[in-house]
């Protein structure tokens, strides 16, 4: 079933200058562009799309990364979106994220680990208003 899916290449990405590359992987991978904005993420946007990991030792400084420049907000559409993009996207922590996919080729260090990817149907839907809140 096509479904929709929040991909955010974050503020590490487009400062190394990873975007192109990144962006390319999820359309070789067949998924359609469905809205795409660079912006700087406001302390609204952050609050609610961590809301799940606030009081968590690492969610300060998760926010004050988040802030730390612009960020290319994007959603994609597609058979099985949401768990291609994990696929692409590969572990948390990309230290552990296998060669090939997007944190293990352009990953170091947790801290900054490229990109943010919906973890299941219900969180993109959640996800998409708070940057797309137009998109139908
Ligand atoms: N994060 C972190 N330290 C941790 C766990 C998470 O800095 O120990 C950050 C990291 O940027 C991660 C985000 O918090 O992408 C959200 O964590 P989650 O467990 O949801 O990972 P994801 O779904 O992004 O793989
Ligand atoms: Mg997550």
């Amino acid at each position: 079933m096509s479904e929709r899916t929040y991909v955010m290449l974050k503020p590490d990405a487009v400062r190394r200058g990873f975007a192109g590359r990144i962006l390319q992987r999820f359309e070789d991978a067949g998924l359609q562009m469905a809205a795409m904005q660079r912006l700087a993420v406001s302390e609204a946007q952050s609050k609610a799309l961590y809301a799940e990991h606030e009081g968590k030792p690492f969610y300060d400084s998760l926010l004050t990364y988040i802030h730390s420049g612009p960020v290319v907000a994007t959603v994609w559409e597609g058979t099985g979106a949401v768990a291609l993009a994990r696929k692409l996207i590969g572990a948390t922590d990309p230290a552990q994220a296998a060669p090939g996919t997007i944190r293990g080729d352009f990953g170091l260090v947790m801290d900054e680990n490229v990109v943010h990817g919906s973890d299941s149907a219900e969180s993109a839907e959640r996800e998409i208003p708070i940057f797309f809140p137009g998109l139908d």
